[in-house]
């Protein structure tokens, strides 16, 4: 009998931690769950991130040497941030446009407002701070914090990821800057360690479908009660179908045009990644899956891949940018705020910028909101008001961030010949 193809088994996972959690919260189960079930989905989680950093050294030091011609990587750099930041406006105007048109902060009446903001003050206030921990540091500290002062303290915290990208494309380019019999022993040594990591990955994933079982089924005993869901529909909506509309209209118009592959081809292409980004909300713990979704199925060349994945799960987030824009723009109208059409340009700039500073994790969003907020005048206490829906809008998110990663190595590689066919039918494991 043919095996199903991994992205059903996660799917199946998916949908039978959900009922198993359902049924878990109907029978008091949750401790059992928390202590017994839960870890595996952390388990899962650690699998992928412990692989994360490895995968980055191997694969951009195979991706820049097998370039060989340095001015190559300058043409695909620039093209690859043009897109990020073209994108992330993009979707941060999409968000402003849904927002403006449902107005769903009109649909919050102020008891609800209130015991919402009663409920997760703390929570929220535990945000500002953070946030407050950011912007503390200089204006260029961001600048300072790409630049690593020691390589094995950087490659050892998943939070450094861009210092070791820089770290590594240097190495790179230096290793095809020295003569090529001098440089081969170091060359065949990444290469062979990076297909022993793809290899890892495929064996990781095998445990895929328990580990996302064990994630939903946790998420759903733990998450809050769903009155106060109900009460943030309008809003919810408002970001699903912001979201929507990138992953299934946006991105897959962009690799028609641009990278001239058909939507359905890119969309199962990408599908397994899209369900990890879900199940863990993280794209830097996605990473190891997208990469060998963008590689293998939709037929990206490594040296393109190995380049804008890594640095798009870190910086590029158009899922977040448009959240974090509607959120805003929700907290200022169930506020009873009006933000005039100058505030609301301001925020397509700060949620640009913040959505590049939000790490890859599960939340990180919502931290760099705050920001948002500040500079366009809306109280950060607001944050309470969107805390009961955060998690499931999160894991939404970040299936559209890395779509957006994925469709940015697509029309990059195109532009450079370097997209190919796909090692693997889409349909295929
Ligand atoms: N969880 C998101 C990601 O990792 C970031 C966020 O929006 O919180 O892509």
């Amino acid at each position: 009998m043919k095996k199903l193809a991994l992205h059903w088994q996660i799917l199946i996972g998916m949908a039978a931690g959900v009922l198993f959690g359902i049924l878990a919260a109907q029978f008091q189960w949750k401790t059992f769950v928390v202590d017994w079930i839960k870890p595996f989905g952390t388990i899962f989680i650690n699998l992928l991130k412990v692989i994360a950093i490895p995968l980055i050294i191997a694969s951009l030091i195979k991706g820049v040497s097998d370039l060989k011609d340095i001015s190559k990587l300058s043409t695909i750099g620039f093209r690859t941030l043009a897109m990020f930041i073209g994108t992330t406006m993009f979707a941060i105007s999409i968000g402003l446009i849904v927002v403006n048109i449902v107005r769903p902060g009109k649909l919050i009446d102020a008891e609800v407002r209130n015991e919402l903001m009663a409920n997760y003050a703390g929570d929220a206030s535990k945000r500002i701070e953070a946030a407050a921990e950011q912007q503390a540091k200089g204006p260029l500290q961001p600048l300072i914090d790409l630049f690593p002062d020691n390589i094995i303290g950087a490659a050892g915290s998943n939070g450094n990821m861009l210092q070791v990208i820089l770290f590594v494309t240097l190495f790179g380019i230096a290793l095809v800057s020295v003569p090529e019999e001098r440089a081969r022993p170091v060359k065949a040594f990444f290469d062979s360690a990076n297909d022993v990591i793809l290899k890892l990955i495929d064996i990781i994933m095998l445990s895929a479908p328990y580990g996302v079982f064990a994630l939903l089924a946790a998420l759903v005993v733990e998450s809050p009660s769903i009155s106060l869901f109900t009460a943030l529909i309008g809003y919810s909506a408002c970001v699903l179908i912001g979201l929507a509309t990138l992953i299934l209209f946006f991105y897959p118009t962009l690799v028609r045009l641009f990278a001239r592959k058909p939507a359905p081809f890119f969309l199962k292409g990408i599908a397994p990644a899209q369900l990890v980004a879900f199940s863990t909300s993280s794209s830097a713990a996605t990473l190891p899956v997208t990469m060998e979704c963008v590689e293998e199925r939709l037929g990206v060349e490594e040296e393109v891949a190995g380049f804008v994945l890594p640095v798009g799960a870190t910086v590029n987030m158009d899922g977040t940018s448009l959240y974090q824009a509607i959120a805003a723009v929700f907290i200022a109208q169930s506020m009873g705020m009006e933000l005039s059409v100058a505030a609301q340009l301001g925020i397509i700039v700060t949620a640009t910028l913040a959505s590049i500073g939000a790490a890859a994790v599960p939340g990180a969003g919502m931290i760099t909101l705050v920001i948002v907020l500040a500079q366009a005048g809306i109280p950060e206490a607001g944050l309470a008001l969107i805390f009961a829906v955060d998690r499931p809008l999160d894991m939404c998110r970040t299936i559209a961030n890395v779509t957006g990663d994925a469709t940015v190595a697509m029309v990059v590689a195109r532009s450079v010949g370097k997209l190919g066919e796909p090692k693997m039918e889409a349909g295929q494991g």
